[in-house]
C-alpha cells in the first residue's frame, strides 16, 4: 500500500487555484510541484483537510470557503492614505504587499486594496480574503518528513526551503 498524507507526511502537488468566476488566480504550471508539510499550517486549512488520506498520482477539486481559506473579508480592515504617505517610489498597484509598522515598532504586512488618483487604500485583509478558492490538486510525491523539517515546521529541498 503506497503512503498516503497524514501528520508528519511531506506532499509535492501541482495546483490551479481559480475564483467564483473561473479565472486562474494562481498555479504551478511552469514553476514545478510545491512542497508542504502536513500539519504544520503551511498550506490554508480547508486544503490541507482535503490533503489527508491523498496519495501520490492521485487528483482532485476542492472548493475552500473563506473561513477555510484566507479569512472573510473585514470592511473594517480597510484605511485609505494619501500617497505621499507610502515609501518614496512605491507604485501602488491592486493586491501588492506592503511592509507596515504598527504603533509598538512591530513590523506587518498590508496589501494595497484601492486606488483611487492621489488616495490608496491598505487593508491587512489578505487579496483573496472572503474568496471560495477552487482548487484542483495533482499529488506528485508523499514521503516522511525528516526530523529536520519536522523542527523547522517547513519542508527543505525542492519545492520548499533552501536554506
Ligand atoms: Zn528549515
Amino acid at each position: 500500500m503506497s503512503q498516503v498524507i497524514g501528520e508528519g507526511s511531506v506532499a509535492l502537488f501541482h495546483y490551479t487555484l481559480r475564483g467564483d468566476d473561473g479565472a486562474v488566480i494562481d498555479t504551478s504550471d511552469g514553476r514545478g510541484a510545491m512542497a508542504y508539510l502536513h500539519g504544520h499550517g503551511n498550506i490554508v486549512p480547508g486544503l490541507e483537510a482535503a490533503m489527508v488520506g491523498k496519495a501520490t498520482g492521485d487528483a482532485f477539486d476542492v472548493a475552500v470557503a473563506p473561513a477555510d481559506g484566507y479569512g472573510e473579508f473585514d470592511a473594517s480592515a480597510v484605511q485609505q492614505v494619501h500617497r505621499s504617505q507610502l515609501p518614496a517610489g512605491f507604485e501602488p498597484q491592486v493586491g501588492m504587499p506592503l511592509q507596515a509598522q504598527g504603533p509598538d515598532g512591530q513590523g506587518f504586512v498590508v496589501f494595497v486594496h484601492a486606488v483611487e488618483g492621489a488616495y490608496v487604500s491598505l487593508t491587512t485583509n489578505h487579496p483573496l480574503a472572503g474568496q471560495t478558492l477552487h482548487f484542483a490538486i495533482r499529488i506528485e510525491e508523499v514521503r516522511d518528513a525528516t526530523a529536520e523539517e519536522l523542527a523547522h515546521g517547513h519542508v527543505h529541498g525542492p519545492g520548499g526551503h533552501h536554506h
